[in-house]
């Protein structure tokens, strides 16, 4: 996989970003890519405790993001704000995507795969996943939908790839050594997330070790890749 010159990471919660691509986000931002994080929704169900309010856990999980964010070094994150489980593929959540992907006019999208045959997914997860790839194409590439977007001075915009976290049928691996260490300390950020935070650090690196089980490096994140131009 080649080093984007800009990329945009779509994800539905707080934290599925480093837990999905973390490493390869701070990977090709090291290598001088610019990175824009774009978060669907608030994260305000994510909680067991029992004293705890959606309101209280938004505004937690906010500050964990913009944590999470500085240590992968992303310069810039949008937040939708949309409750927690409350994603739905409506016209007003495609046109947020597809403006934003048409604003910052991302080489490569990353976002997570909306499609499993083995086991359910979240629902906010298959919803972010399909909207995004109908965003991608050809939402965002032909100016006569969301014609007003032109007149705002936003055009038009065609992503070259897209890479899919969560899939079952990954085809591209990419080789993040170097940076299993960065991902794991965004990933602590989370902490309202994390019910041991010491065995965070081991379970994710044996993911990696899993992703790169056939390749001739230690640490790897797996996609599904899908080629929209060469
Ligand atoms: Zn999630």
């Amino acid at each position: 996989m080649y080093i984007p010159k800009s990329f945009m990471v779509i994800t539905p919660h707080p934290d599925d970003a480093e837990l999905g691509c973390g490493g390869t986000i701070s990977k090709w931002i090291s290598e001088k890519a610019y990175g824009v994080l774009l978060v669907c929704t608030n994260g305000d169900k994510g909680s067991a405790e029992p004293h705890m309010t959606s309101q209280m856990l938004s505004g937690i999980r906010a500050a964990e993001q913009e944590s999470a964010s500085k240590v992968l070094g992303l310069q810039e994150v949008v937040s939708f704000g949309y409750p927690d489980g409350e994603l739905d593929d409506t016209k007003e959540f495609r046109e947020r995507i597809v403006k934003n992907i048409r604003k910052y006019q991302p080489e490569v999208v990353l976002s997570t795969d909306p499609i499993r045959q083995s086991f359910y997914i979240h629902r906010d997860h298959r919803i972010t996943g399909q909207v995004v790839l109908d965003a991608i194409y050809p939402y965002s590439r032909d100016r006569l939908y969301y014609p007003h977007h032109e007149k705002e001075g936003i055009l038009t915009h065609k992503v070259k790839d897209v890479l899919l976290w969560g899939s079952e049928s990954p085809n591209e691996i990419v080789n993040i050594t170097e940076y299993i260490d960065t991902k794991i300390e965004a990933l602590s950020e989370h902490s309202s997330q994390l019910s041991d935070i010491d065995s965070v650090g081991s379970r994710l690196k044996d993911s990696a070790k899993r992703a790169a089980a056939n390749q001739d490096y230690q640490y790897g994140e797996a996609f599904r890749r899908i080629v929209f131009r060469q």
